[in-house]
């Protein structure tokens, strides 16, 4: 999941928009919202992109910006992520509220969501306090009827002063209107004087102290009343983009703060504390969402979300929960090993008939034999063992469970799970991270930062290479099938493949769990922080759009990148296997130098080997293992698995072996792309080390015990 070029964070851009690229008539538009209101897909429907959607909240981790043209004009649209309020407690929000605020929008989208528009209403006071020109989006309107929620969308429109559209944004007519209403409202040059919050009269009258100081300072450049409430709250944070905004340190302003001490005074004879301004202010905005939404809104509560609440009995409750967690999980794999099976076998025939042919052509051509090695041999062969084994399964795994974070199936496997991660004082949201990771772990790390404590989004980061991605999955399932299944293709065999795979998994989450205890116990010591995890609604999945998007977003993302780094990697170790020094292959002498210390963790030295060579990217592993094997000098057709079990068995696998390959598989440091994403979200060479390492070393440790106790009984 979240697995494209924007969700590795290769795409993300800062809320600095670069303004260079574009016509000065161009109109930005800021589109907010809470998460998972369907933002995205506003977003994407209007500029044609593909921001990443999903039905969880917080996966939009930075803004992407795209254009829409509506009426001939180009509109600029900023996709804000997800923020429940604009006075920010975290990263993105503080994102967020500083493109509203300073990034000088020529209007703001706020996307809400129909079916808990009261909420949602909160963000939208606290941008018409920032901007008047505020188009309100209220999306997500067949939901709403699905559930006799009835709205009243003039009656909206009339109590907040300015336009309310109704949307349904998976139906692209239905955001035409948006567009022209904020066309017109970009035309008639803003909105007027739209409704404004009022607070308790001492804060009022505080904010009267003040914010006439500010007009009279900085004119229309910033709402005084926002900025007013600020400095009450004293948020120093907003210090630094302030003062490059104004272009003076506001915080230093005498006349300003001798005002601000007066408007103190008033508030403390009003009872009103530092401590509790913030609360009242809060306090005020649910308040006035409630009086908004009085006559607005009208629903059935008999039959309002009673389906909801009886499906997530079952997915969430203590006896149930689990079992089917697991369950779902089993099923997944059983359709991805047992659907995979035959098509891996047949791309295998397809590509290395290929082989041959190429074989023909080079000799056709007389090329020099070091050429076909070089080409052939290296570059084409490890390339087609990455198609033939990673495509497949790739194709069936990314679908499926993009149709269940589609579903709203992932925020309830958070939820069964927030209990462990709070025992191991680390935060339920890992669990979104680590199903992340189940795709690619670079993409698990950046969605790291839906968790708000920097504590416990290391413990995150750290932990995220217990769960295997698509790189290593290949590799386990053959692994599996070879030794411990059989390879004939048939359903028990899928079935007990799959079985097996969920136990690896269940290790792998088992080791998460324990090594957050450790990591939190020692060098993250602190006691977890409290946060409210949203239940998304179940929404029916877009099948269509979730495949098409799935393989192309997401498998031909992960295989291209897997090829581009085969191809090389194909050249090297067939270079290695074939250039001799003294009597043995530069192979051969690395793998001999690491053989006493693959065996003693029940590998062997080429297995090593693989690995280390293996780091820009997992999925090349077995590759390197069967061309050092090869190299050796046994000379097999690699046309199934049974043929490459043939190959490891003559190498002296056993089902020790195996296992260990499995659990280093699992157990060890990340790919390069993963330690790049590690050290750009951590900013530290320090923490990207010890992720590295704490995998590693609690791979050698595994091993190194599992080995060792099984010879006894061998
Ligand atoms: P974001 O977090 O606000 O960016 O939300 P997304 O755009 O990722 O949408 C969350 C989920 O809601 C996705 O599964 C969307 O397909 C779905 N969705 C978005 N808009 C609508 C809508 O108007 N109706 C329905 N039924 N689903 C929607």
């Amino acid at each position: 999941m979240g697995l494209t070029k924007n969700s590795t964070g290769l795409n993300a851009v800062d809320t600095g928009l670069d303004l260079k690229k574009f016509l000065p008539e161009d109109k930005v538009i800021a589109l907010a919202g809470n998460p998972n209101v369907g933002k995205s897909t506003v977003f994407n429907n209007l500029t044609g992109l593909n921001q990443h959607t999903g039905n969880w909240p917080g996966k939009t981790v930075a803004s992407a910006q795209g254009v829409c043209r509506h009426n001939g004009k180009n509109f600029i649209l900023v996709d804000l992520p997800g923020t429940y309020s604009l006075m920010p407690h975290s990263a993105e929000e503080e994102v967020a509220r500083d493109f509203m605020c300073f990034g000088s929008p020529d209007a703001a989208i706020v996307v809400c969501d129909a079916t808990c528009l009261e909420r949602n209403l909160n963000l939208v006071l606290q941008a018409l306090e920032i901007t008047p020109n505020v188009v309100v989006c209220v999306n997500l309107l067949d939901e709403a009827k699905r559930k006799n929620i009835h709205i009243d969308l003039d009656m909206l429109s009339l109590r907040l002063g300015v336009p309310v559209i109704g949307t349904i944004a998976r139906k692209k007519g239905s955001l035409n209107r948006l567009m022209q209403a904020v066309d017109t409202l970009i035309e008639k040059g803003g909105n007027g004087k739209p409704y404004q919050v009022k607070y308790d009269e001492h804060i009022e009258e505080a904010v009267g102290l003040l914010a006439p100081l500010i007009e009279g300072k900085f004119g229309s450049k910033i709402n005084p009343r926002w900025l007013a409430l600020r400095l009450l709250e004293d948020d120093r944070a907003l210090s630094e983009p302030l003062s490059k905004f104004l272009e003076v340190d506001v915080f230093e302003d005498r006349e300003i703060m001798q005002q601000l001490n007066l408007a103190w005074q008033r508030l403390e004879q009003g009872g009103i504390t530092k401590e509790n301004l913030r609360d009242r202010i809060v306090c005020a905005l649910v308040l006035t969402a409630e009086k908004i939404c009085k006559g607005v809104i009208t629903y059935d509560k008999n039959t309002y979300n009673s389906r909801d609440r009886k499906i997530d009995k079952l997915l969430t409750s203590k006896s149930t929960g689990f079992p089917i967690m697991i369950l779902m999980l089993m099923v997944v794999f059983w359709i991805t090993i047992s659907g995979a099976n035959y098509p891996s076998q047949a791309l295998a025939i397809l590509l290395f008939w290929g082989q041959d042919r190429l074989t023909d052509l080079f000799k056709y051509l007389g090329a020099p034999e070091w050429l076909h090695g070089a080409v052939v041999l290296g570059v084409y062969r490890v390339m087609a063992w990455v198609v033939s084994v990673m495509l497949p399964p790739m194709a069936i795994f990314f679908p499926m469970f993009t149709l269940l974070e589609d579903l709203g199936y992932l925020p309830r496997v958070a939820f069964n799970l927030d209990k462990y991660f709070k025992k191991c004082s680390a935060c339920g949201k890992q669990a979104l991270t680590m199903a992340m990771g189940f795709g690619c772990n670079a993409a698990g790390i950046v969605g790291c930062r839906i968790i708000d404590s920097p504590r416990e989004r290391l413990i995150a980061i750290l932990t995220n290479n217990f769960v295997p991605c698509n790189g290593r999955f290949p590799t386990l399932i053959a692994i599996l099938t070879m030794f411990f299944v059989g390879t004939a293709a048939g359903l028990f065999q899928s079935a007990l493949s799959a079985v097996l795979l969920t136990l690896v998994i269940i290790l792998g989450v088992v080791m998460t769990f324990a090594v957050s205890k450790i990591l939190s116990l020692t060098i993250l010591k602190g006691v977890p922080s409290s946060f409210a995890l949203e239940l998304p609604p179940y929404r029916k999945p877009q099948i269509g759009k979730v495949i098409v998007r799935s393989i192309f977003d997401r498998t031909l993302f992960v295989l291209g990148r897997a090829v581009v780094v085969a191809a090389p990697a194909g050249l090297v170790i067939w270079l290695m296997a074939n250039i001799t020094v003294g009597d043995y292959t530069l192979l051969a002498h690395c793998s001999n130098v690491l053989d006493p210390f693959g065996r003693l963790l029940g590998m062997d030295g080429v297995i090593l080997l693989a690995f280390i060579l293996g780091f820009p990217a997992n999925e090349i592993v077995i590759p390197i293992i069967i061309m050092s094997y090869m190299a050796t000098g046994t000379l097999v057709e690699l046309e199934d698995l049974s043929s490459l079990r043939q190959l490891l068995a003559d190498n002296g696998w056993t089902w020790i072996t195996a296992v260990s390959t499995m659990l280093f598989s699992l157990f060890h440091w990340p790919c390069s792309t993963t330690c790049l994403t590690i050290r750009k979200e951590t900013g530290s060479l320090k923490w990207t080390a010890i992720s590295m390492a704490v995998p590693t070393l609690v791979g050698l440790v595994v091993c190194f015990i599992f080995a060792n106790i099984a010879r006894l009984f061998l």
